[in-house]
C-alpha cells in the first residue's frame, strides 16, 4: 500500500496472496488494511485535499504531464507486471499504459480550462459561479484493466484539485502502484493520492461512512454499485459508477462478413473477454446469419491461447479462479436449455485459469448467458428478421454500456444507433472509447462518466457567490 506518501507492507497484518492467473504461482503477498490504516490514509486525505485543491491548474497540469513521460519510460516494466497479474497479453497490457499517458495529458490541458462564470444583474448585483473540487475521493477500481482503471480513477480527481484514496483491485496490485508511483515521482504530494488494498467490503464501508470522503467512484459488477450507491445515500456522497454491460452486437446483411469478423472476433476475446464493453449478444439478419457462425468460428478455432507473456498468443487466461467457474456454469446451462456448441465449451487442463474460446448460435433468452454479464471468452449469436427486432433484443435487458451497430445503409444506420438504450454506440467501429470523450453508461451500466471533460466535470461541484 501507499499511504501517505509511504509504502506499508505486510508486518503485523493479515495478507492475501498475489496469483500468476497464467501459471497460478504466488507473486507475492499483500497487506489487508486494518482500521487504523485507513484512518491513517483518511486523515491524509484530508490534509491533501486542503493543499491541493488550492494549487495552480498549472501545477495540476504539469504533474499530470510528467507522470505521463514517466508512463512511456516505463511502459516495458508496467506492462509485464500487469500481463504478470492480470494475464492479458503484453500488447493489450501496453495499450492500457498508451490510455493512460492519453488520459493525464488530456486532462493537463483541460483543468487549465475550468472556467466559471459572471453574471451582472441590471440594478447593480453580481453572482460569481464557479467550479470547485468535489472533496476527497474514494474510488475502488476492477482488475480488467489493471493499468487503465487505477489511471482513470486517479487521473481526473488530480486534474479537479480533489484527494484521492483509492482501492485498486487486489488481484493486481503492483499495477496499481506502480501508476500511483508516476504520479509520486511527478511530484504529487503523498498525501493527495493514496493505494490501500483489503477486504473489499470492509474497505469500502469505513471509507464510506467517513465524512472526509465526498464522492465515490466505482468501476465493477452492477451488483456491488449498487451497495456501494446505497452507502453513499447515507451521507448524500456524489457517485460514479462504471458498472457491468451486456454489448449487443447488430450486423445487417448488407455488410462484408469478413471486414466484420476481422474486427469483431479479436475485440470479443481481448482480454479472455473481461471488458466491460466486450462484444457479447451477436446480433445477426437472417441472410447472413449461417455463414456468419461459420466464419467466426473458423477464426475462434484459430486463436491462440496462452501465456501473455509469450509472443504470438492472442488470449490470455481468465484473471481469476472464479472466471472459468463462472463461464462454465453459464455455458452449461445454455446449452441444457438448447443453445448450439460450435467451439470451446470447457476450461483447457494444466495450469492458469484458461477457458476455450466459446462459440454458441440459438441460445433462448431464457438462458441464463443471455440475461447475466458473462464477463468471458464467448460470442452468442442469434438471427433477427426485421430491424425492429434487433433493436427490441439490443434493449432487452437493463444494462446499457455499449453496443455496436454493423450496417453500411446510412438511413438505418441512424435509425437504429438512435434506438439503442447504450451509453456508447459504435457505428461499425469498436473505437468507442477516447480520453476526450465521456465512458458511461445508463440503466444498470450505471451513471456518471469517466474521460472527456466530462469526467473532470464528474470531480467538482458547482457553487455561486452572490454579491449586493
Ligand atoms: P466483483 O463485483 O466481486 O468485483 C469487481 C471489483 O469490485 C473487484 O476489483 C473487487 O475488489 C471490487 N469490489 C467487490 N466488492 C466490493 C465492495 N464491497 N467495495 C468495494 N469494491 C468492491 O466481481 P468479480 O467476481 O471480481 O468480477 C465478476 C463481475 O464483475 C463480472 O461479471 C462483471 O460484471 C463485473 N466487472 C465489471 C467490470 C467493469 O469494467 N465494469 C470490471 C470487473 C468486473
Amino acid at each position: 500500500m501507499i499511504i501517505d506518501g509511504e509504502r506499508v507492507s505486510v508486518a503485523h497484518r493479515r495478507s492475501l496472496e498475489v496469483i500468476n492467473p497464467a501459471t497460478e504461482t504466488v507473486l507475492g503477498l499483500l497487506p489487508v488494511a486494518d482500521e487504523s490504516d485507513l484512518d491513517r490514509a483518511l486523515e491524509a486525505a484530508a490534509r491533501g485535499f486542503q493543499l491541493w485543491r488550492k494549487s495552480s491548474a498549472q501545477e495540476r497540469a504539469r504533474v499530470l504531464q510528467q507522470a505521463a513521460e514517466l508512463m512511456l519510460e516505463r511502459q516495458d516494466e508496467l506492462a509485464w507486471i500487469a500481463t504478470l497479474e492480470e494475464g492479458k497479453t503484453l500488447a493489450e497490457a501496453r495499450a492500457e499504459v498508451m490510455m493512460n499517458v492519453g488520459l493525464f495529458n488530456f486532462y493537463a490541458g483541460e483543468c487549465q480550462r475550468l472556467y466559471g462564470r459572471a453574471l451582472v444583474r441590471p440594478h447593480g448585483q453580481r453572482s460569481i459561479v464557479s467550479k470547485v473540487p468535489v472533496g476527497p475521493v474514494a474510488a475502488f477500481s476492477a482488475w480488467n484493466f489493471p493499468l487503465g482503471n487505477p489511471g482513470r480513477k486517479l487521473g481526473a480527481p488530480i486534474a479537479a484539485g480533489c484527494s484521492v484514496i483509492m482501492k485498486a483491485a487486489e488481484e493486481a496490485p503492483a499495477s496499481a502502484l506502480g501508476v500511483l508511483q508516476c504520479l509520486l515521482d511527478a511530484g504529487l504530494p503523498g498525501s493527495v493520492a493514496q493505494a490501500v488494498f483489503g477486504i473489499p467490503d470492509e474497505v469500502s464501508r469505513h471509507c464510506i461512512a467517513s465524512p472526509v470522503i465526498r464522492k465515490i467512484s466505482f468501476t465493477g459488477s452492477t451488483s456491488v454499485g449498487k451497495h456501494l450507491v446505497r452507502l453513499a445515500a447515507e451521507d448524500m456522497k456524489t457517485t460514479t459508477m462504471e458498472l457491468g454491460g451486456h454489448g449487443p452486437v447488430i450486423v445487417c446483411d448488407d455488410v462484408d462478413i469478413n471486414a466484420v469478423l476481422d474486427v469483431m472476433v479479436p475485440h470479443k476475446f481481448r482480454n479472455a473477454g473481461q471488458v466491460c464493453v466486450a462484444s457479447t449478444r451477436f446480433i445477426v439478419q437472417d441472410g447472413i446469419y449461417d455463414e456468419f457462425i461459420a466464419e467466426f468460428t473458423l477464426r475462434t478455432r484459430a486463436i491462440r491461447v496462452g501465456n501473455g507473456l509469450e509472443s504470438g498468443v492472442q488470449m490470455g487466461p481468465m484473471a481469476n479462479g472464479r472466471g472459468p467457474e463462472n463461464i462454465d456454469l453459464l455455458i452449461k446451462d445454455a446449452i441444457a436449455q438448447g443453445a448450439t456448441l460450435h467451439c470451446g465449451g470447457h476450461p483447457i487442463t494444466g495450469a492458469g485459469f484458461f477457458y476455450a474460446p466459446t462459440v454458441l448460435s440459438g441460445t433462448p433468452i431464457t438462458a441464463r448467458i443471455l440475461n447475466e454479464e458473462p464477463f468471458g471468452p464467448v460470442a452468442l449469436i442469434n438471427r433477427f428478421e426485421s430491424d425492429q427486432q434487433a433493436i427490441d433484443e439490443a434493449n432487452r435487458l437493463p444494462y446499457g454500456l455499449a453496443a455496436y451497430v454493423w450496417v453500411n445503409d446510412s438511413r438505418r444506420q441512424r435509425s437504429i444507433a438512435n434506438e439503442i438504450e447504450a451509453g456508447m454506440v459504435g457505428v461499425n467501429t469498436i473505437n468507442i472509447a477516447g480520453a476526450d470523450s465521456p465512458f458511461c453508461g445508463v440503466k444498470w451500466s450505471g451513471h456518471g462518466a469517466e474521460n472527456g471533460p466530462e469526467g473532470l466535470d464528474a470531480c467538482l461541484i458547482t457553487r455561486s457567490i452572490h454579491e449586493a
